[in-house]
C-alpha cells in the first residue's frame, strides 16, 4: 500500500499518517519530520533548511527529492509507505512519478485532507508538540492534562518556530500556489479521494479508511 496524503498545513496529514502507520504496518514518510529532524541535529542540510522552514517557505526541490529517493529504497518500505508532505509542488510530484516508474511501483491512492484556512489559522497557532513521543495537542481543543507537559510521556511540550501568524500566512500562501494544484495532477491520474478533515480524529480517519478501500 503507498499512499500519499495531501492537504494544507494543519490540516492533520501528520496525525492521520500515524494512524494510517499503525494500522498497515507501513513507514510513515514526513519529509518536514526528516528536516526538523536535521535542524535538531545540526546538520548541513538542517542549518540550511532552517532558514527556508523558519519562513514558511519550501526547501528547494533537489533537496527532498534526494530524500524521498533515499527513503523509498529503504528495505522497511518494501510493503508501502505513507507520504506526508511531499510532493508538495508539481516538479516534485514529477520526479516521484518517475522515480516509482523506474522501480516498478506505482502510489495506490492520494488522500486530499480539506480544511479551511481559518480553521487552519486556530489550529496551527494552539498547537504543541511532544519532542519525545510525537504526541500533539492543542491548548483548546485538545489541552494537556498539565499544562506544557506530554500526557503520554511527561515530555516537554514545544510549539513549532514556524507555527506562529505570520509564518502560517505565508505557508497557506505556499499551499495555495504550489500545493493545491497537485489536486488536479492526481485527478487525472485517476486515484485522488478527498476527505473533509472536520470532526474527531477518529472520525476523520475512518472516513480516510473508507477512501483506501474503495
Ligand atoms: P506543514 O504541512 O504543517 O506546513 P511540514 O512539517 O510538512 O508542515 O513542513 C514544514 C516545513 O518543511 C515546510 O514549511 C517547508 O519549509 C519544509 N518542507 C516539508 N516538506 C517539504 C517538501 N516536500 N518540499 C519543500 N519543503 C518542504
Ligand atoms: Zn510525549
Amino acid at each position: 500500500m503507498r499512499l500519499i496524503l495531501l492537504g494544507p498545513p494543519g490540516a492533520g496529514k501528520g496525525t492521520q499518517a500515524k494512524m494510517l502507520k499503525e494500522k498497515f504496518k507501513i513507514p510513515q514518510i514526513s519529509t518536514g519530520d526528516i528536516l526538523r529532524q536535521a535542524v535538531k541535529d545540526n546538520t548541513e542540510l538542517g542549518a540550511r533548511a532552517k532558514i527556508v522552514m523558519d519562513a514558511g517557505q519550501l526547501v528547494p526541490d533537489d533537496v527532498v527529492i534526494g530524500l524521498i529517493k533515499e527513503r523509498i529504497r529503504q528495505a522497511d518500505c518494501k510493503a508501502g509507505f505513507i507520504l506526508d508532505g511531499f510532493p508538495r509542488n508539481i516538479a516534485q510530484a514529477e520526479k516521484l512519478s518517475e522515480t516509482l516508474i523506474e522501480m516498478s511501483l506505482k502510489i495506490d491512492k492520494v488522500i486530499d485532507l480539506e480544511v479551511n484556512a481559518e480553521e487552519v489559522v486556530n489550529r496551527l497557532t494552539g498547537r504543541s508538540t511532544c519532542p519525545e513521543c510525537g504526541a500533539m495537542f492543542h491548548h483548546i481543543s485538545r489541552p494537556p492534562k498539565v499544562s506544557g507537559v506530554c500526557d503520554g510521556c511527561g515530555g516537554k511540550l514545544e510549539q513549532r518556530l514556524d507555527d506562529n501568524r505570520e509564518t502560517i500566512h505565508e505557508r497557506l500562501k505556499v499551499y495555495m500556489e504550489s500545493t493545491a494544484p497537485l489536486k488536479e495532477f492526481y485527478k487525472k491520474q485517476g486515484n485522488l479521494k478527498m476527505v473533509e478533515a472536520k470532526g474527531s480524529v477518529e472520525d476523520i480517519f475512518s472516513n480516510v479508511c473508507k477512501m483506501i478501500d474503495v
